[in-house]
């Protein structure tokens, strides 16, 4: 019998439930349990590739073509199982799914409604890994009182009852703020949605609390006399400075042993506490790099944080602490931003914003021998940089210039009949050959590689050959016919990729493009 545990929110957003959650799962996982993780996000989108970074920061992409919320990137880096559409849930795609079968008729002629229907479709969502996971950690997005996931923690509750006691948990992460006049944390928000909880059913197992101070024993006793949970089961969660150092703070607390005890599992392993020293060593280091992502975000690191955490975890294997400098493409001088950095990325995006800034960042790396890399539109951009400044022709991409003369990046056929713009794009693992002799194969060591794609435009293979006899070699195609990666052989690190290699990064498993940029800014600065 599989289990599951749902992780719900209270107080505020942006409590790091992802995070708790990812954590706790990381636990059970080197308790030797298979376990994997379901985000539901109960907004109206059907999924957050339309929703524009500031209101919901990156997309994550997963292998099979899903456009998800970042927190499955945060899953995927903890506990390493290949994230895929089955793992996120929205409203608007539960809603969809039940609009559509009425559509077909196949509710036989009853009304429709939120319970049982939708609250059905959602259960079906829950379910997925029963079969091949001991274990599935379900996240419920939102705060408990919010309107719009009352569907979700409704499903959650009919889920207890149906599944037993015994399978289902519920861990909800809260928050103590601290009020500096009483120097006291308070504890009344937190029985406050508590209870939220408790009116529609469910009884929180577990408390995560966030907080800046630590958690007295007579502060856990007085929140767990008032929200009914035991003392053991209010588990601090201070701010750390790396998030992978938060699941060992939650075993030293006994929070892996309480999860194992409530759900009568028995686990499989030790744990043997070597992944805690790698990222105890890994994040204590004392060399420092700094790094530049240059996009038009530069104020809202949220929608880059896979970028951030690949290079973070590329540092971490390459001994080196990564610090992250995020430039503004629309207002920094690039001379005066890039000036002190060891690399710099010029990430993904969408839209003509910041695009003379992106352009400028890759000139500068290339004439100053910058490490650099460049995801997808980063590679775009540096296509558009050498035909500019290098083969000397008024291009652009028609993304930018729909009536440019030289469109050296372009539209395929099939993406020119596209209407709708959601999940339309080139989306998920597509299969790219490198070419041997090249940087690239340098980096991956094979000649067979599938990364993720999130994009509309190609590289136009009309100017192959004359951005070539500039020096900007591609080294990767798909099917011979598309360009995926392109590099510089007359400098020591200038490698872009037409995919996203971000979302590939893990602890002890630097995706190779980041390994690689790490590896080149070492050698570029001498580290301090
Ligand atoms: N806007 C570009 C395209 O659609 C690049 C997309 C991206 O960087 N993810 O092709």
């Amino acid at each position: 019998m599989s289990k599951f545990i749902f992780v719900t929110g209270g107080v505020v957003s942006s409590l790091g439930k992802g995070i708790s959650g990812s954590s706790i799962a990381k636990l059970l996982q080197l308790r030797g349990f298979k376990v994997n993780m379901i985000k539901c996000d109960p907004y109206i989108n059907v999924d957050p590739g339309t929703l524009s970074p500031y209101q919901h920061g990156e997309v994550f992409v997963t292998a099979d073509g899903a456009e998800a919320d970042l927190d499955l990137g945060t899953y995927e880096r903890f506990i390493d199982v290949p994230m895929t559409k089955r793992n996120t849930n929205t409203a608007g795609l539960v809603y969809q799914a039940v609009i559509e079968r009425e559509r077909r008729g196949e509710y036989n002629g009853v009304t429709v409604q939120v319970i049982p229907h939708v609250t059905n479709e959602i259960k079906q969502r829950f379910i997925p890994f029963e079969n091949d996971f001991d274990i599935t950690i379900i996240e419920i997005g939102g705060t408990v009182g919010d309107i719009e996931s009352l569907p979700f923690l409704e499903a959650a509750r009919q889920f207890r009852t149906e599944k037993g006691r015994q399978n289902v948990m519920t861990v909800h992460a809260t928050l103590l703020p601290y009020i500096a006049s009483a120097d006291e944390l308070k504890t009344k928000p937190t029985q406050h949605s508590v209870n939220k909880l408790r009116e529609i059913g469910i009884e929180p197992d577990v408390l995560i609390c966030r907080t800046e101070h630590p958690i007295s024993q007579s502060m856990k006793n007085k929140l767990s006399l008032f929200c009914s949970v035991e003392p053991e089961a209010v588990i601090e969660a201070r701010d750390v400075p790396s998030i992978y150092q938060l699941p060992e703070k939650f075993e030293e607390q006994g929070l892996t042993d309480l999860i194992i005890k409530r759900l009568d599992l028995k686990p499989k392993t030790k744990n043997d506490g070597s992944w805690f020293k790698f990222i105890n060593k890994a994040t204590s280091l004392k060399k420092q790099i700094t790094v530049a992502i240059a996009g038009k975000y530069a104020e809202l690191p949220d929608a880059y944080k896979s970028v951030a955490e690949s290079l973070r975890l590329a540092g971490m294997s390459n001994q080196v602490a990564v610090k992250v400098k995020y430039v503004n493409t629309q207002k920094d001088d690039m001379k005066v931003a890039l000036k002190d950095v060891a690399a710099v990325v010029v990430p993904g995006g969408f839209g003509k914003r910041g695009i003379s800034g992106k352009i400028e960042a890759i000139k500068y790396a290339r004439e100053h021998k910058l490490p650099f890399l460049g995801i997808c539109l980063g590679m775009q951009c540096c296509v558009i940089e050498t035909a500019r400044n290098l083969a000397k022709l008024q291009a652009d991409s028609i993304e930018f210039d729909p009536s440019t003369d030289n469109p050296v990046i372009t539209m395929m056929e099939e993406q020119k009949q596209v209407k709708n713009l959601g999940g339309t794009m080139r989306l998920g693992n597509y299969e790219a050959t490198i070419k041997k002799g090249t940087l690239a194969y340098k980096l991956y060591k094979t000649t067979t590689i599938f990364e993720r794609h999130r994009h509309r435009y190609e590289y136009n293979t009309q100017y192959v050959p004359l951005l070539e006899k500039h020096g900007l070699i591609v080294s990767a195609w798909h099917k011979g016919v598309l360009p995926e990666i392109v590099e510089r052989h007359d400098h020591p690190y200038f490698i872009a990729g037409q995919f996203h290699p971000e979302f590939a990064s893990r602890p002890q498993k630097p995706h190779p493009l980041f390994d690689g940029l790490i590896k080149a800014a070492k050698k570029f600065k001498k580290v301090k």
